[in-house]
């Protein structure tokens, strides 16, 4: 099986190894300097501010973004949410449930998010922008600096759900000014599902101090207090974050956050110079490096997955809902090399010899 969804995605050796053995017990000092690592790691690849703080909670993407939504957010707010997909759509339905006062910012399919677009809600009393700053589901790459600078002007406070984007785009929280950024372990990070990790800027940090959330789980006030140990306040995912820390030092190794975008975006780029003679057409004009979107021209988008699956062994990501038979999308990140790109591209073409393009 050859695996170009968008999470979880294929692993590298050495997460695989990990994941083959016991799991050690974890109030350790052993395990908190493993998670000393992870947090200082994760913060030095997107360029935390001074003092800022990593989380990591067990529980898939979502998780976080909901302890996220619930510890920096109350009645008191008003919040724009960028909802340009079903990830932006997870954001509305989470000030929904949670009782956040919110404005929704709708996109069509596609559209990526302008600074006109944000200068309309100037004066509104927003207090908070969420955005995903790739919306995996249509593969758009919103402009972090656009959404970053209107937040500064307009003294918002700023989340970016970067959960697809981390390592596969660069992303520099100090730059952008974001408080606070999400991402987990199924995209980029290549380990198994099952952790997310937030980094909260100075400014989040305390405002996670002050709320006063309803949660035993989600209290991120206790998962702050428990890191200052290298701790959780409850059983962790111990394995994967065993399988992060492996990873980020690798990445470390082989150069840092820049190589590893680096590397991901050449297979991007390869890979979509060579799709260019097939009948598709790439439905994002803002792309992230860690997926294409495509749409082919004459077929149904998820008769093009399915076949790949059956018939050739090779996972794309279909589309749900409305997309199902307009798009499916081929992700850049995990285990892959270009000669995977290779057997992706063979298999589309010997589809389109054989008319099911
Ligand atoms: C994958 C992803 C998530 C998280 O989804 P989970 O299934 O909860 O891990 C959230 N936002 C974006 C943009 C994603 O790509």
């Amino acid at each position: 099986m050859l695996n170009f969804t968008v999470g979880p995605v294929q692993s590298f050796e050495s997460t695989l190894k990990i994941g083959a053995e016991h799991v050690p017990y974890f109030r350790t000092s052993e395990f908190s300097e493993v998670m000393f690592k992870n947090e200082e790691l994760v913060k030095r690849f997107v360029n935390a501010p001074k003092n800022s703080r990593t989380v990591f909670i067990t529980g898939s993407g979502t998780a976080s973004m909901e302890a996220v939504v619930m510890n920096t957010f109350s009645k008191d707010d008003l919040v724009l949410v960028v909802n340009g997909g079903s990830f932006g759509q997870r954001f509305v339905d989470l000030c929904e449930i949670h009782k956040i006062p919110y404005i929704e910012l709708k996109l069509n399919f596609g559209e990526t998010v302008t600074e006109e677009m944000l200068e309309k809600y100037t004066e509104r009393g927003i207090t908070g922008l969420l955005i995903n700053i790739h919306e995996t589901s249509t593969g758009v790459l919103y402009d972090k600096y656009t959404v970053g600078e209107f937040c500064k002007k307009n003294n918002i406070f700023l989340v970016v759900d970067a959960i697809s984007s981390f390592l596969a785009d660069e992303f520099d929280m100090e730059n952008i000014g974001a408080d606070v950024m999400i991402s987990g372990s199924q995209k980029a990070l290549a380990c198994p599902p099952g952790i997310s990790l937030i980094v909260l800027s100075p400014r989040a940090v305390e405002k996670v101090q002050k709320s006063e959330v309803r949660s035993l789980y989600f209290n991120l006030k206790d998962a702050l207090k428990n890191g200052e140990r290298g701790q959780t306040p409850f059983t962790p995912a111990v394995s994967i974050l065993l399988q992060i820390n492996a990873r980020l030092r690798e990445i470390e190794k082989a150069g840092g956050v820049k190589s590893e975008v680096n590397r991901i975006k050449e297979l991007a780029e390869d890979f979509r110079k060579r799709i260019n003679s097939l009948p598709f057409e790439i439905s994002s004009k803002s792309l992230s490096n860690a997926v294409t979107p495509l749409h082919p021209i004459n077929v149904s988008a998820y008769d093009v997955f399915l076949t790949l699956k059956e018939k050739y062994n090779i996972w794309v990501c279909p589309n749900g809902g409305e997309l199902k038979d307009k798009i499916f999308r081929v992700g850049h990140i995990g285990a892959l090399t270009k000669d995977d790109n290779t057997a992706l591209i063979n298999a589309l073409e010997d589809m389109n010899r054989k008319g099911l393009l």
